[in-house]
């Protein structure tokens, strides 16, 4: 499938704005011309030589090389280590949404947003499997992060976005709300990770690009009363994964405005779907340039399932998501260096 297609498959799901205004940077290919005055960020003609960070989008561990959503063990080992030999440093939403990147990254290193959709089990906990009569332990997502991180003397910084129902992603285990995973557990395991934080993927996973401004509200509302419920809604970093990547209207926006929302993110597929040059980006210069409630993401591993943009065939082809990224960091016109202190900052 061409980009154009894909687009005009995306189309139809996001609201046509958001596809409209995503930052096109010039392939990385052309000479870059220097610019005096960057024009407004966010619309159509942000130039190639704006800074940007990467934000990468996970969603769950699977050992089955086919998951139409997941990344190996082995994958997500071998994605961190290359982003890490690269000189990428992770960093959360709230770094990015609140302008604090400087304060987090090490002077001329390059963030990188590390950011889980629907936050499945695997992404939470380990837990063991029997193959062929062996017993073996399965890391989740945060063990292998954190795992990886710490090797490489660096801060466990990432975003997993909750969702208590997610249908046909999260399967037998349920939801964050359900089964044996309470939210209360979910917290507690975060918290030995004060970077990793929690933030909202809405409690019912709705799409919702044409909600307008009362239901939008009513389904965020629902959502931060459940928190609230559970005593945790001071835990939970107000900013909003869009069910299945895909904004609501202006309206819409409006009302997650109205509740205190930073913003929202987008997801996009990885490059692997589309032209090499054309990666959504989050622009940043010491601050947030994208609109706030627009912020792309890159997905990594056979994202587009999700998206029912590609076929049986494709879905079930091998899938490499270290290639995808490594493709993905070199379409990247600039990547935004962090002008911030010259050590690495020691977290608690
Ligand atoms: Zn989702």
């Amino acid at each position: 499938m061409n980009r154009r297609a894909f687009l005009a498959l995306l189309g139809g799901l996001a609201a046509g704005a958001a596809v409209g205004v995503w930052p096109r940077p010039a392939s990385a290919s052309t000479p870059a011309s220097p610019s005096a005055s960057p024009p407004a960020p966010g619309g159509d003609g942000v130039p190639a030589e704006l800074p940007a960070i990467p934000i990468l989008m996970f969603h769950r561990i699977d050992e089955n090389p086919h998951s139409p959503e997941g990344i190996s063990s082995e994958q997500l080992t071998r994605v961190l280590e290359y982003a890490w030999e690269q000189g990428y440093y992770p960093v959360n939403m709230s770094d990015i949404f609140l302008g604090r990147v400087d304060e987090i990254v090490p002077r001329g290193r390059m963030p990188l947003g590390i950011t889980v959709d629907d936050a499945h089990r695997s992404v939470i906990f380990s837990r063991k499997t029997t193959i062929h009569a062996d017993q073996r332990n399965e890391r989740s997502f945060i063990e292998i992060f954190g795992d990886s991180t710490a090797r490489h003397n660096l801060p466990p910084r990432a975003t997993l976005f909750l969702s208590a129902v997610v249908a046909r992603h999260t399967g037998p285990d349920g939801g964050y709300f359900g089964g044996q995973m309470s939210l209360a557990g979910v917290l507690d395991a975060l918290s030995v990770m004060p970077g990793v934080e929690a933030a909202y993927h809405t409690r019912r996973h709705p799409r919702m690009r044409a909600m307008g401004f009362k239901q939008t509200r009513a389904v965020m509302e629902d959502q931060m009363e459940q928190f609230c419920a559970l005593g945790v809604l001071d835990r939970i970093a107000r900013i909003l994964a869009y069910p299945y990547g895909a904004r609501p209207d202006d309206q819409g926006v409006q009302a997650l405005r109205e509740l205190g929302f930073l913003g929202g993110v987008l997801a996009f597929p990885g490059v692997r779907e589309g032209r090499y040059d054309e990666v959504p980006l989050c622009y940043y210069d010491g601050r947030l340039l994208n609109d706030p409630f627009l912020v792309p993401r890159v997905g990594i591993g056979a994202l587009t399932y999700a998206f029912g943009a590609i076929t049986a065939g494709e879905r079930f082809r091998e899938i490499d998501p270290v290639e995808d990224f490594r493709k993905d960091a070199q379409s990247i016109p600039r990547t935004y260096r962090s002008r911030g202190p010259a050590a690495p900052v020691e977290t608690s």
